[in-house]
């Protein structure tokens, strides 16, 4: 079996890893070059994106920001898994607002904001504070602004001014802040025959909008009302593959907060933490495959390592400590890698956390030493 996945980074990467026992072969595209690559070397293969989709059994997608016209000629070959209509959803906030609102599941209300008429209306209608966010292109906390007093709307809105004129198509979605108690997301896996596996929630804590810190979690209760939603969302996109939904949690109550169509670096953690790990069980989902267990095997968490691109040997030495590394270019604050940290119990994983915190940098490392210090 051979899968063309769109997008060439980490996710890719770590898919093609987990599809070599099962015989699944990857290549993937680099939406930025428009070259064909192998996910692993980066090295340039075949002879184009037609060859490639033409030689593929299956095409997916490593990330939502990808050309419609790409999509396009995907989705013509009947190839492309899951639907590009969930891809888009992922990409453009709107979409994926009506989306949540559509499969009836509690999100924050919202706005879209095309001017400045509507900026008013949307703070006439949300209140303050409220958080802004590009409909278009935005990642890992990049392309939003928070608006907590009125003597701010003019600045704020130069910029938003700026992002709206810089994109096609372009909209700013305002939503009510949201005052939680801790964020935590879902990954799970949707079958072609229908069938759903989920794994445990993991909790997760962000620093300046970029995932630091990942926990698998057991809480019966989240995880019940997590997977109602799951099931929603995913029933409704008719998905096939990994699908992943961010929420809020408010005093044990979740509000989805977005969803990503594609394997997700929340789920990281599965590779040591899980019977079998998110990227397999997507490309075993796109392929027609049975879906593999998700249960926990043991007691993890993922560390991401950001604007790091070496680590000290002993931490090869420790047990339960397992590296990732992306073959990235460094650069501050970038996605290097993680670190999935393993134990027998959670105490035990605790312990090991914070022995993590006096080794590591606290700029590449910043929940890392939130934690530590506030246990
Ligand atoms: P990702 O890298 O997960 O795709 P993103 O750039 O798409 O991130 P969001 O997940 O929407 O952005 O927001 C980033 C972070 O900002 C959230 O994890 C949360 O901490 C905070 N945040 C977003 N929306 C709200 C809200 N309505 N109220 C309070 N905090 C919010
Ligand atoms: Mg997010």
């Amino acid at each position: 079996m051979h899968v063309l996945v769109l997008g060439s980074g980490q996710l890719a990467r770590m898919m093609s890893l987990a599809g070599a026992p099962l015989n699944i072969t990857l290549s993937a595209f680099d939406v930025t070059s428009n070259h064909v690559v192998h996910p692993l070397t980066q090295t340039i293969i075949g002879h184009g994106l037609p060859q490639a989709i033409e030689q593929a059994d299956i095409i997916t997608a490593e990330f939502e920001h990808i050309p419609h016209d790409v999509l396009a000629v995907c989705e013509q070959s009947g190839k492309f898994q899951p639907t590009t209509e969930a891809i888009k959803a992922g990409g453009d906030r709107r979409l994926e607002k009506a989306l949540l609102d559509q499969a009836g599941v509690r999100n924050a209300p919202y706005a879209v904001i095309n001017n400045r008429q509507d900026f008013a209306t949307a703070i006439e209608k949300i209140g303050l504070p409220m958080v802004l966010k590009s409909a278009l292109g935005g990642y890992d906390g990049k392309g939003q602004w928070r608006l907590k007093a009125s003597d701010d709307v003019e600045r704020i809105w130069a910029e938003m001014a700026q992002c709206l004129a810089s994109a096609e198509n372009q909209a700013i979605v305002a939503e009510q802040f949201i005052p939680f108690d801790r964020e935590v997301s879902l990954v799970g896996a949707r079958g072609r025959d229908g069938n759903i596996a989920v794994y445990p929630l993991a909790e997760n804590i962000h620093v300046d909008g970029v995932l630091s810190l990942s926990t698998a979690i057991d809480a019966p209760q989240l995880q019940a009302q997590a997977q109602v939603m799951f099931k929603a969302v995913a029933e409704n996109l008719d998905y096939i593959g990994v699908l992943a939904l961010e929420f809020f949690d408010m005093q044990g109550s979740l509000l989805v907060n977005e969803i990503a169509p594609r394997v997700h670096n929340s789920g990281h953690w599965t590779q040591q933490g899980a019977e079998v790990c998110q990227f397999e069980n997507h490309l075993r989902a796109v392929c027609g495959l049975p879906l593999g267990s998700t249960k926990l095997v043991r007691e993890t968490a993922m560390i991401n390592i950001l604007g790091e691109d070496s680590l000290p040997n002993e931490l090869l030495a420790m047990e339960g400590c397992h590296i990732h590394w992306y073959g990235k270019e460094k650069r501050a604050g970038r996605k290097m890698g993680h670190i999935n940290v393993t134990a027998d119990y959670s105490g035990e994983l605790d312990r090991k956390l914070n022995q993590l915190a006096t080794i590591l940098d606290p700029i590449c490392f910043p929940a890392l030493q939130k934690r530590s210090s506030s246990v």
